[in-house]
C-alpha cells in the first residue's frame, strides 16, 4: 500500500492510539485519530483525587501483555503502580479462604478435585485445543487458528484443529463437556467481577482467549501490573509520542464512503481519506456512517455488558484493609450485587474506593442504574465498609460480544472477511476481547495484514 494514504482512525482509546502508533512503525505517517471526548484513554480512565491517579475504567496487565509493552517501551514508561492484593469475603461480609484446604475441612474432596481439573484443563488446551490462544477469532468457528502466537517473538501461526469449534458454546457447557467444571471456580475472579458477563452466556472463545492458561495463572499467583499514574497515563503517553496526537472533542457527524474515498464530516466540517479504521463501538457505526447492508445486520447482532463502577469515599475506620472478591455474587441469580472492591493504594485511607457491579444477563431483565448503585452501597454496609460519600460514577458500555449461536454460525470469519471491503477497517474490543492488550495487540495485526 502507497505510505502515503491517509488514514482516519476513529477512536482514541487503546486501539485507535496504538493503531496509529504499529502505523507509524511501518513508515504510514499521514494519519488522523479523532476522538470524541476531551481526553484519550477511552475506558482507560484514571481521575485524580488528593493528588494520586484512582481507576475508573481498567486497572491491571499481565506480563504477557506484549503491545502495552510495546507501547511502554515506544514512550519510555513501565508499570510502576501499586502492587495488588486481596482476600475474599461471602455475601454476609465474613472473611472467607475458599481456596484453603485448612479453612474448608469440608471441601477438601472438591478442593482437591478443582486441583486435578485445572491440571487437566491445562493439558487439553496445550493438546485438544491447540490454536486456542492466539488473538481474534479468525476461523475458530470453522476449526481453525490463524493469527499470530501469544509469545514474545509473536510469529504467525495457522493450522485446522476441528475441536476449535467447541469454543462457540458457553463456557459452563464447554467446561461440563471436556469434565473441567470446578475450574470454572478459579476462571470466575478475573472473569465475571471484571464485567464479562456470565458463564452460562459467554462462548468460550473468549474466556480462554482472554484467561489462557497462563495469564489465568498470573492472576492466580497476582503475578500483575499496575500504573502509579493509572492506565490512562499509557494511552496518554502514547498521544504525546506520536507523530499525529489525537484530535480531541471530535464530533463525528456523518461518514461516506464513494469513488474510492471516505468523506468524514467532523465538527461541520468533511475532510477526505482514503482509508478508515473503526475503533469506536461498531454497533453505533451505523448511526452516524453510510452502513452497507452488511455492516447493519452484522453489527446489529452485537452484545455488551452493563459494567458499573463507583468510586466512594469511606470514613477512616471503615476503609477495608485490602481489596476484596465477593464470589457469592458471582452468579446470574446475583446480578447488580457489588462483586469486588478495590483498595488501590494501601499506604493510606484518604483515597477513595471502587465497586464493581453487572445488571445484564442473557435471561433476565436489565437492573435500572440507580437499583444497582443502591444494592452496591447497601452491600458495602453489609461488608463492613459503608461508603461515606459517592464521588465518581460510571456506567460502562462493556465487552461487545456475540452469543454462541452467532459465534458458531461464523460471525466472525464474516466480519473479517469484510475488512477493507469499503475502504473501511474494523479493530476496537469486539474483533479481539475487551481489555487494553487484546485490542492493542488486534491493531498491530491488522496494520501487519493489510497495510
Ligand atoms: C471498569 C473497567 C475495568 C477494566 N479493567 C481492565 C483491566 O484491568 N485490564 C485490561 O486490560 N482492561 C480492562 N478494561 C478494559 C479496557 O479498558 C478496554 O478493553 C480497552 O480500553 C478497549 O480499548 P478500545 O480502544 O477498543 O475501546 P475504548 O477504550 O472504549 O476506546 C474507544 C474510544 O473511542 C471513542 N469513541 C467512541 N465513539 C466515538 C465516535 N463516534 N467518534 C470518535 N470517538 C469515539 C471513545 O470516546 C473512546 O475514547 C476495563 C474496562 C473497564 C470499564
Amino acid at each position: 500500500m502507497d505510505k502515503n494514504i491517509r488514514i482516519c482512525i476513529i477512536g482514541g482509546g487503546p486501539a485507535g492510539l496504538s493503531a496509529g502508533m504499529y502505523l507509524e512503525k511501518k513508515g504510514y505517517e499521514n494519519y488522523t485519530i479523532l476522538e470524541r471526548n476531551d481526553h484519550v484513554g477511552g475506558k482507560c480512565h484514571s481521575p485524580y483525587y488528593n493528588g494520586r491517579r484512582y481507576e475508573m475504567g481498567a486497572i491491571m496487565g499481565v506480563p504477557s501483555y506484549y503491545a502495552v509493552h510495546d507501547v511502554e517501551e515506544f514512550c519510555g514508561i513501565t508499570h510502576d503502580g501499586p502492587q495488588l492484593n486481596r482476600n475474599y469475603k461471602d455475601r454476609n461480609g465474613n472473611v472467607i479462604e475458599p481456596f484453603e484446604p485448612k479453612k474448608n475441612l469440608t471441601k477438601i474432596p472438591r478442593l482437591l478435585k478443582m486441583k486435578k481439573q485445572i491440571t487437566e484443563l491445562g493439558r487439553i488446551l496445550e493438546t485438544k485445543y491447540k490454536g486456542y490462544d492466539i488473538n481474534g477469532h479468525r476461523g475458530v468457528a470453522d476449526g481453525r487458528y490463524d493469527g499470530f502466537a501469544v509469545t514474545p517473538e509473536r510469529e504467525p501461526v495457522s493450522g485446522t484443529n476441528e475441536n476449535l469449534k467447541d469454543l462457540a458454546m458457553p463456557f459452563k457447557d464447554w467446561c461440563i463437556m471436556n469434565n473441567v467444571e470446578l475450574t470454572q471456580d478459579v476462571w470466575i475472579g478475573p472473569f465475571t467481577s471484571f464485567g464479562y458477563g456470565y458463564f452460562d452466556e459467554i462462548p468460550a472463545a473468549y474466556v480462554l482467549k482472554y484467561l489462557d492458561f497462563q495469564t489465568c495463572m498470573n492472576f492466580v499467583r497476582i503475578n500483575l501490573w499496575t500504573w502509579k499514574n493509572g492506565t490512562q497515563f499509557i494511552w496518554e503517553s502514547l498521544n504525546d509520542h506520536l507523530k499525529n496526537p489525537a484530535r480531541l472533542n471530535a464530533q463525528i457527524s456523518k461518514v461516506e464512503r464513494k469513488d474510492g474515498k471516505v468523506f468524514v464530516t467532523v465538527n461541520g466540517e468533511t475532510e477526505e481519506y482514503d482509508k478508515l479504521i473503526v475503533t469506536s463501538p461498531l454497533q453505533f457505526f451505523p448511526e452516524y456512517a453510510d452502513a452497507r447492508e452488511d455492516e447493519e445486520k452484522y453489527f446489529s447482532k452485537i452484545e455488551y455488558e452493563r459494567y458499573d463502577v463507583l468510586a466512594v469515599e469511606t470514613k477512616p475506620e471503615d476503609h477495608p484493609e485490602i481489596s476484596y472478591y465477593v464470589f457469592d455474587n458471582m452468579t446470574p441469580d446475583r446480578l447488580g450485587h457489588l462483586m469486588v472492591y478495590y483498595r488501590r493504594w494501601r499506604d493510606t485511607k484518604d483515597q477513595v474506593i471502587t465497586t464493581y457491579a453487572l445488571r445484564k444477563h442473557k435471561n433476565s431483565a436489565e437492573i435500572p442504574y440507580e437499583e444497582c448503585k443502591q444494592t452496591v452501597l447497601e452491600d458495602l454496609k453489609i461488608m463492613k465498609n459503608p461508603a461515606s460519600n459517592v464521588i465518581n460514577e460510571q456506567s460502562w458500555y462493556y465487552f461487545p460480544h456475540v452469543f454462541s449461536d452467532d459465534y458458531a454460525s461464523g460471525w466472525y470469519d464474516d466480519v473479517e472477511a469484510m475488512q477493507g471491503k469499503y475502504d473501511t477497517f474494523y479493530a476496537g474490543e469486539i474483533m479481539s476481547f475487551g481489555d487494553m492488550d487484546e485490542t492493542a495487540e488486534y491493531s498491530r495485526e491488522l496494520v501487519e495484514r493489510f497495510f
